[in-house]
């Protein structure tokens, strides 16, 4: 049901063919894409990274700068309804688990969101990775 859900809104957004500039596009990420033993403070700025190699947020940062995009953490539900609420975010590719995009879509509508599952290669919550391939794709199909 939930899997079905997120395939029609990303394919909805993609039918109604929207697009934005790449500063009004935002990629929103669980915390738990960060290596648990990391105390870098990418809530802050993603740029903390130091790019150790331990986790994906190193590729993540990479493509995001490199195609001129927003990258930003959310430490919970609320905070990632904030983030997606803000008036200057046009289009976003949402990064989770599939419940939480779930809810998500559910509270951001109307607001455009590509939904990305991320992969649980160490259960729920904790060590989670994304196809980078994946996000890659979601922002090409946003950006004008
Ligand atoms: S790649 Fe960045 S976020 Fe990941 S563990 Fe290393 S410093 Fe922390």
């Amino acid at each position: 049901m939930k899997t079905t859900l997120i395939k029609l809104n990303n394919w909805q957004v993609k039918k109604r063919q929207v697009k934005a500039k790449p500063h009004e596009i935002l990629v929103l990420c669980p915390r738990c894409l960060q290596n648990h033993t990391c105390a870098q403070d990418l809530i802050s700025d993603v740029h903390n990274c130091k790019h150790c190699g331990k986790c994906q947020v190193t590729e993540l940062v990479k493509l995001c700068d490199e195609l001129g995009v927003n990258l930003k953490f959310a430490t919970g539900g609320g905070m990632a309804v904030k983030l997606v609420r803000d008036p200057g975010v046009k289009a976003v590719v949402a990064i989770a688990c599939e419940k939480e995009l779930f809810m998500g879509l559910l509270t951001t509508i109307p607001k455009p969101v590509l939904a990305v599952k991320n992969l649980l290669p160490h259960g729920p919550c904790v060590n989670t990775g994304v196809s980078i391939q994946n996000v890659r794709e979601a922002l090409l199909e946003l950006i004008e």
